[in-house]
């Protein structure tokens, strides 16, 4: 049920150094299915009704960045809704900023980690309804594994009861009085807590737990990225695709295919270098990608593609896939040619191709066949081109932050 006017302001502390991650840069700033982290864990809050306002906490040396950002990937409407504000060197010191940075008739709070990009709205609206019901409630799930507590060696000392235990999660929520108070307490205290209900509960406040959700996970580790992407992508993340592709044989042209010139009296007729294999394989890719075709992309208009090595065309075919996320998991390809043979030249064709596609030479597979002399190229009147090729999701961390 949404409210005539928003009460509920949210406060993401977007600090973190993201070592765990191994990469160079503030994990929230990385790529998840083509957009940084951080764009998805604001845009979660931003399309619930409820929420008036979202503070985001940067550090010092990330705050253009951060902006610049969130206005790329934002609409304007929900700009208008973002408040900036530079954090501490710890969380409890970013969301005190958090918290002085929020405009008034703000009554309840959500504290969210930055790098929880899969909160759903039914889990926000849990929280917002937990706090009017409680006071202060954080997301948490119930413990579904057996615990187990180990000594130094490894050796297991005994099994904890799992009965009543849950795993924290965020938004940890609570009315803006309340968590004003505990963080004032905490602060004169010199109290240091790990997250927002530990410093509720210092202060003497009872906080309950509302039902979190699974896949509201934090990314922490590389394998997190992977999980998140799918989970994003709420789909089977394999795609295939096939590409079919045929050139005319002419003379006064060189014959390329997969890259490799070939010593023949005759070579394909086309914009480009004709390499009727490899523009199946683009096809293919262009197809699992959901990308539309290669003359979508190159068209035989334009001068750029004139004559160019159709392997310069599929490495940026390669690129885009990329940018949706998807790598080559494997391609299958069959050449139809008559003539020349073309057996000796098939490893330097996988090679070249498996090279353009940023995969090892074993997920390409290239086979040639005749025709036995039916049909056009059964003839020689042209060299032909099959490619079946199947994507996986980019599951590597990328080094640099989205654009
Ligand atoms: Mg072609």
């Amino acid at each position: 049920m949404a409210e005539q006017t928003p009460h509920t302001g949210v406060i993401i502390p977007a600090a973190g150094s993201g070592s765990r991650m191994g990469a160079a840069v503030p994990k929230q700033f990385l790529c998840l299915a083509d957009e940084p982290i951080l764009v998805h864990t604001v845009r979660a809050f931003l399309r619930s009704d409820a929420v008036a306002t979202v503070v985001v906490v940067v550090p010092p040396p990330h705050e253009e960045q951060t902006r610049q950002l969130l206005a790329r990937h934002l609409a304007a409407g929900q700009l208008a809704r973002l408040v900036f504000t530079i954090g501490g060197a710890t969380r409890q010191e970013s969301v005190r900023a958090g918290l002085a940075a929020l405009p008034g008739g703000i009554d309840i709070v959500l504290v969210h980690d930055g790098a929880r990009p899969l909160v759903t709205g039914e889990v926000i609206q849990r929280s917002i309804a937990g706090v009017r019901e409680h006071g202060a409630v954080i997301a948490a799930v119930p413990v579904k594994d057996t615990l187990k507590q180990v000594d130094g060696a490894g050796r297991i000392v005994r099994t904890v009861d799992r009965e009543g235990l849950w795993q924290a999660q965020t938004p940890q929520a609570a009315r803006r009085d309340l968590l004003e108070r505990a963080h004032a307490l905490a602060e004169a205290a010199g109290f240091t807590g790990t997250d927002e209900a530990s410093l509720l509960e210092h202060a003497g406040i009872a906080v309950y737990v509302a039902e979190g959700d699974e896949g509201n996970i934090k990314i922490t580790r590389p394998g997190d990225m992977a999980l998140a992407a799918g989970l994003l992508r709420g789909e089977g993340s394999m795609k295939i695709g096939h590409g079919f592709d045929a050139h005319r044989l002419v003379e006064g042209r060189a014959l390329v295919l997969g890259g490799v010139r070939i010593d023949f009296d005759r070579g394909l007729l086309g914009h480009s270098d004709a390499d009727v294999l490899t523009h199946a394989l683009i096809d293919a890719i262009l197809g699992a990608a959901g990308a539309g075709d290669i003359g979508s992309h190159f068209p035989d208009s334009d001068q750029r593609y004139q004559n160019i090595s159709s392997i310069r065309l599929l490495e940026e075919t390669v690129a885009l896939a990329g940018q949706r996320g998807l790598r080559l998991a494997n391609g299958d390809m069959t050449i139809l040619c008559q003539q020349p043979r073309l057996a000796p030249h098939l490893a330097a064709m996988r090679d070249n191709l498996a090279l353009a596609c940023r995969v090892a030479p074993d997920r390409i597979n290239i086979k040639a066949t005749t025709t036995e002399q039916m049909g056009y190229t059964g003839r020689g009147e042209g060299i032909a081109a099959h490619a079946v090729v199947l994507l996986q999701p980019v599951t590597t961390i990328p080094e640099a932050p989205c654009r």
